[in-house]
């Protein structure tokens, strides 16, 4: 067609977290290569659950690349009461259409690290099983169109992200967003900082940035059809309670900081390994937790007014 030999990278979801932070890279850390045509699209442009607003997008742009952001997402608390919601939401709007997607690990009864072949091993935690259930299918789904087809889709699992842009809400945001809001509120207040669950759980953080270069990375040089995590390494593996001091740190908030017990910890950790992405790229830095925790409070106090 008319496009032959143009580059031309359709972003669904792109006015959220990760799209966000694609976009940056795109267009601010010169990680657009001339020629090249990135459209980023957000829940206004169209419904992708609705097929026929999804294929007249497709005729429409004509992408050669797509990178498929638009989810269904909320934190730990959000997936407990709305399971069914994300199953139908994630699963519908999979298999409409996908290109490259983005996952979550997803084993619950597993030994630790977690790596690329092993996301399919076992039920997922009961918190999230609708969520990792259709993501799952993602990597079915990209194997089968290979398979069948010969076409060249992938999927990526970040590890939990966050940065500028996240969904902040106190109830339905994942767990740095919703603490940033928090403290912030505490503070304001003069109230105590309410952290839901013991704090023991662990995770590892990514920040958006981080994840929108290496994303970028996967489209251009990425060419396995199996999927890669993008996370920061095991020991960088940290507890809720040590990003809670972090997030006080970084707002200057010296109130009372309490552990609500009566709330679910969810599971207690997802550790990944990150040594597919380490064998590929060696070299890659991550902005260390502290600074990328702070860059993401500044952004939220700046923005106070519009983040959602
Ligand atoms: P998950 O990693 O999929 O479980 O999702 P989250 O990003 O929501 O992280 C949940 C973990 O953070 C659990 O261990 C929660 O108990 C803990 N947590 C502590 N306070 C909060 C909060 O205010 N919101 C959320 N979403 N999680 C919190």
């Amino acid at each position: 067609g008319s496009n032959a030999g143009k580059m031309c990278v359709l972003v669904t979801g792109g006015s959220g977290l990760v799209g966000r932070a694609i976009e940056h890279v795109v267009q601010e850390e010169g990680g657009k290569l001339e020629g090249e045509e990135w459209i980023f699209l957000s829940s206004k442009d169209a419904d992708l659950v609705d097929v026929g607003q999804t294929r007249a997008l497709f005729e429409k742009y004509r992408p050669t690349h797509v990178i498929h952001l638009a989810a269904k997402v909320g934190g730990l608390y959000l997936h407990m009461k709305s399971n069914l919601h994300f199953l139908i939401l994630q699963t519908i709007s999979t298999l409409s259409f996908n290109i490259f997607c983005l996952v979550c690990p997803a084993a619950s009864k597993t030994t630790y690290p977690i790596d690329e072949t092993m996301i399919h091993n076992g039920p997922p935690h009961d918190s999230n099983f609708g969520y990792s259930h259709a993501k799952r299918m993602i990597d079915v789904q990209n194997r089968a169109y290979f398979k069948q087809y010969g076409r060249r889709y992938t999927a990526v699992i970040p590890t939990n992200v966050f940065g500028p842009y996240d969904n902040f809400n106190i109830e339905n945001g994942h767990v740095l967003s919703a603490l940033i809001n928090k403290t912030y509120t505490a503070k304001k207040d003069g109230t105590a900082l309410n952290v839901s669950g013991s704090g023991t759980p662990r995770r590892q953080f990514i920040y958006s940035l981080d994840l929108g270069r290496l994303i970028v990375w996967v489209l251009r040089e990425y060419d396995e059809i199996d999927p890669i995590i993008l996370s920061v390494a095991e020991e960088d593996e940290v507890s809720i309670k040590d990003a809670v001091e972090i997030i006080a740190q970084s707002m200057d908030f010296k109130g009372k900081i309490l552990f609500d017990t009566t709330k679910s910890d969810g599971q207690m950790k997802k550790t990944a390994s990150n040594a597919k992405l380490r064998r590929y790229l060696p070299n890659f830095t991550f902005t260390p937790l502290k600074e990328a925790i702070q860059m993401t409070c500044s952004w939220f106090v700046a923005n106070y007014a519009t983040a959602r």
